[in-house]
């Protein structure tokens, strides 16, 4: 995994682009979009999930973009009637790549043409360069995931600090994106009242509120593995 990381794998996807999230049984459906660009991600998080699900390591680019984005088109003109949520940051993190692969650049400027549908980017990095300049029509909103400080310091290895999220947040702002921010993985730790309220404070004072679209809170995605997988590649005392 931790090789994989290193190792940029470009591929053709040979399956299916974009799907209905799978959802959780049992529970409420928000009817999000899953748009699946790649896997996994050069940041590494002692909590991340796709540790324990994806079943090869390396982090992965497909370069079918054109195919990709011919599924969406099918898609979303059979069906002009119904509005899409779609988001990148499922199987990876949205931008954190997005120098090597311009991606941002073609997917922003596609979905600008669908009334229909709404793009959301998902990050922890702060690398937004190639979303300056263009034409979005107000249809893609860029996130961040925050945390209180000690987690993200010592459990998200290669994100961006605090401050460079929130930064990055407040040029796309200006650049007139719509904001997200989600507060995912929520983790219990020495001090986390006085952490996450320094962060919400943060940002607050860093961005407009008024560009804020939505802010979403999540609890750990644990699956029995990755106690194993997080002890033996994070050795000491961790969450
Ligand atoms: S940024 Fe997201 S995808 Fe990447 S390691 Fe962290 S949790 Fe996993």
């Amino acid at each position: 995994m931790s090789e994989g990381k290193k190792h940029l794998y470009l591929t053709r996807h040979k399956g299916q682009f974009f799907k209905p999230c799978p959802a959780t049984r049992e529970y409420r459906c928000c009817d999000y979009h899953v748009l699946n660009t790649g896997m996994n991600c050069p940041i590494d998080c002692v909590y991340c999930i796709l540790q324990a699900y994806l079943n090869n390591p390396w982090l992965s680019f497909y370069v079918n973009v054109d195919g990709l984005l011919a599924e969406i088109d099918t898609v979303l003109q059979d069906n002009p009637e119904k509005v899409y949520r779609i988001g990148t940051g499922e199987f990876t993190d949205s931008l954190a790549i997005d120098r090597l692969t311009v991606l941002s650049r073609r997917l922003v400027t596609h979905i600008a043409t669908y009334e229909n549908a709404m793009l959301e980017l998902k990050t922890k990095s702060a690398v937004i360069e190639n979303l300056k300049d263009l034409d979005h029509q107000g249809r893609t909103v860029i996130a961040w995931s925050l945390n209180s400080r000690p987690v993200l310091q010592k459990e998200e290895i290669r994100a961006a600090t605090l401050e460079e999220r929130l930064e990055a947040a407040r040029q796309c702002a200006e650049w007139g994106y719509k904001l997200a921010f989600h507060f995912d993985p929520i983790i219990e730790h020495e001090g986390w009242e006085e952490g996450y309220e320094e962060t919400i404070r943060k940002l607050y004072d860093s961005v407009p509120a008024d560009k804020i679209v939505w802010i979403s809170m999540g609890a750990l995605r644990y699956l029995p593995k990755l106690k194993e997988i997080g002890v033996g590649r994070f050795p000491g005392p961790r969450m």
